[in-house]
């Protein structure tokens, strides 16, 4: 057997030696009595009767050996500004800002929702709430007032911490507007707002409600907060994310198995060690924000790096440049990202001194083999794809090149991960399949490892409901994606099983985007579905019935109502949502029953075969989409 077989198999057979083994890897207050309690499934409860704190294992854990070090490097190409906190510096932000939401109201337990632009400021709110055991809920800042509304409304927090303003391609773009409309629109209503002021655009500020973080920050200069030491089981975060209804769904994620999965992750997974620095490009509005921009990296004793701007201004190798200036040694991000990055020459990536780079893992969407290649040889490192979801906060499958060095097969993702008990099943009768290269939806048999979500945040019967099948004896967890294994235990993921879809590696539910569609005065009735597009992965396309089609008779007037129904989404929901097209039609292809044929729509709008179609009402449906959308 090979050593990462091994290692795996050790994860399954004997899973609480195991993991009691990777608890090492971080500091408790009181030691955990169980490594698991599985006695309520599907709800496991990691480690038990320990306590411990985020932040403590984030930054205080390291000051005796590493104070003066880089902890966070803060660099924006859209303010040309950039700014090194060492982990005695941030340690004394944090405390700030967890002295000031002290002031605020904030207490253990309380939720505090973060709708921020990636600065430093940002990274102080996430671990200055895990540092007094409030949970943050990070809104991804290209979000819009009616998706912050619904977040505000479940998660009910007593405090916003938000700014003016983001920046994209050098043009400011207002949140302070959004966030006061968004708190308009929702039932909660949070008691304080933690302002900062980046100077980008002027900000009314609501007297009472609205605080700013330089003048709380110089009130508590000197503070000094100690870490809340909490149960393994209190919950640190929660994050929402997008599934087959419109309601997005908020993770709940608990505080001694993250870091505990964080911590193992970043030895096993990256191989990294203390002092080295870590590139992701995402967003802290996305899991892999949270998990390898803040806590992964600074877990491990690392400089993480923090980047707001496009990956191609000033130019395409801006990033690259980076990696030289900073001797990035682990750096992640989307393959969306390396295709754009591909429309440009490759001697970008030639211009710098990029040796010190150990891998460049890919998440988030499908990584497509001319894409893998390009890097591969624009890089000359190993890339490393990924796969995994919000709700697991860490890779299901990929390499675990700590433990073993593995070859890369592109297009597949990897291996399963040791702890993610993984089984392809068959959705017609769900069996698990066993033979290689059969197609199954990607499941893992529970408990989920440490890290995993908890539960869906106040929804215990929506987890339950929404992501666990009972098989005798067992419960099977679902991904939503289909899959295959090979011979050798690689997998490949053949996309989504539900109504989402992945934009430039954005999780979007197309009932969301249909429900705010249909919003729209002279809209019927909605369909949207995902189409494959060669830069984003995929895009939405929107195909609408209007209520009153009679002034729809030339492509001006088509083009303005197609204008409005995408301004409405922008509004509502933001402009990572809107679709690429909306197209009108006097109906849409349905069964005889009346249940839509999402895929048969799908596949036409992709110019692919639809199909079996004995059940649908009206064939002309079909034939109107595919007049419209081309051969
Ligand atoms: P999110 O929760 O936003 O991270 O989205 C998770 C979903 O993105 C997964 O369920 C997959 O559909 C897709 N996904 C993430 N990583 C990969 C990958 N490496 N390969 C293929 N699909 C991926």
């Amino acid at each position: 057997m090979t050593a990462y077989a091994d290692f795996y198999r050790q994860s399954i057979d004997h899973r609480d030696a195991f993991w009691s083994e990777q608890a090492k890897l971080i500091d408790w207050k009181t030691q955990p009595a169980q490594v698991c309690d599985y006695s309520n499934p599907p709800f496991a409860k990691w480690f038990v009767g320990g306590t411990t704190n985020l932040c403590h294992n984030a930054i205080d854990r390291h000051l005796k050996d590493r104070a003066s070090q880089p902890a966070l490097v803060a660099i924006s190409t859209e303010t040309n500004t950039e700014r090194s906190y060492s982990f005695a510096e941030l340690h004394a932000e944090v405390q700030r800002m967890a002295a000031s939401l002290i002031a605020l109201g904030v207490k253990k337990g309380d939720r505090v929702l973060i709708y921020m632009p990636m600065i430093a400021e940002a990274a102080f709110a996430m671990l200055a709430c895990v540092r007094i055991g409030a949970l943050h809920s990070v809104v991804f800042g290209g979000f819009a007032s009616g998706s912050l509304a619904s977040r505000i409304e479940d998660a009910e927090p007593v405090a916003i911490v938000s700014a003016d303003a983001g920046s994209r391609g050098g043009k400011a773009v207002p949140y302070k507007p959004l966030l006061d409309e968004a708190i308009r629109l929702s039932r909660h209503k949070p008691a304080a707002v933690l302002l900062v002021d980046r100077g980008l655009v002027p900000m009314d500020l609501v007297a009472g409600r609205d605080h700013l973080w330089a003048s709380l920050r110089e009130q508590h200069l000197n503070a000094t907060v100690p870490c809340e030491w909490v149960e393994s089981t209190h919950p640190s975060y929660t994050l929402y994310t997008s599934g087959t209804t419109g309601k997005p769904k908020g993770v709940q994620r608990d505080t001694g198995g993250y870091t505990v999965a964080l911590a193992a992750s970043m030895k096993h997974i990256f191989d990294a060690k203390a002092g080295q620095t870590y590139f992701a490009t995402s967003d802290i509005g996305w899991v892999v924000g949270h998990s390898y921009i803040i806590y992964g990296p600074l877990i491990a004793g690392m400089t993480t790096i923090m980047y707001e701007g496009l990956p191609t201004r000033p130019d395409a190798g801006v990033w690259w440049s980076i990696v030289e200036k900073y001797k990035v040694t682990h750096m992640f991000s989307a393959p969306t990202a390396v295709r754009v990055l591909k429309k440009h020459d490759a001697s970008w990536l030639k211009k710098y001194d990029v040796s010190t780079l150990k891998a460049l893992w890919l998440a988030g969407e499908p990584l497509d083999e001319p894409t893998a290649q390009w890097i591969s040889d624009a890089l000359s490192v190993p890339i490393i794809d990924n796969y995994w979801q919000t709700e697991t906060g860490w890779p299901i499958l990929t390499l675990a090149n700590g433990v073993e060095q593995q070859t890369t097969r592109f297009g597949s993702p990897g291996k399963a991960m040791y702890g993610y008990h993984v089984k392809l099943i068959d959705e017609s009768n769900g069996e698990e399949l066993t033979q290689p290269n059969q197609k199954g939806v990607v499941a893992i048999e529970g408990p989920l490892p440490p890290g995993c979500m908890q539960t869906v945040w106040r929804d215990d019967e929506r987890f339950v409901n929404t992501y666990w099948k009972s098989i005798p004896g067992r419960m099977i967890y679902s991904t939503f994606d289909w899959g295959i294994r090979d011979a050798d235990g690689y997998h490949f993921i053949l996309g989504r099983t539900d109504d989402v879809i992945n934009v430039a590696g954005h999780r979007l539910g197309t009932r969301e985007i249909e429900e705010s569609i249909s919003s729209h005065p002279n809209i019927a009735e909605v369909a949207v579905v995902g189409v494959a597009d060669s830069l984003k992965g995929q895009v939405a396309m929107a195909f609408a019935v209007p209520r009153d089609a009679s002034g729809l008779t030339d492509d001006a007037a088509r083009l303005k109502l197609e204008g409005e129904v995408m301004k409405q989404v922008d509004t509502q929901l933001g402009a990572v949502a809107r679709p690429s097209r909306v197209y009108f039609v006097t109906v849409l292809p349905k069964t005889r029953s009346g249940k839509l044929l999402r895929r048969a729509l799908q596949a036409v709008a992709e110019r692919r075969d639809p199909g079996d179609l004995t059940t649908m009402d009206d064939p002309a449906a079909l034939q109107q989409v595919k007049d419209l959308v081309g051969d």
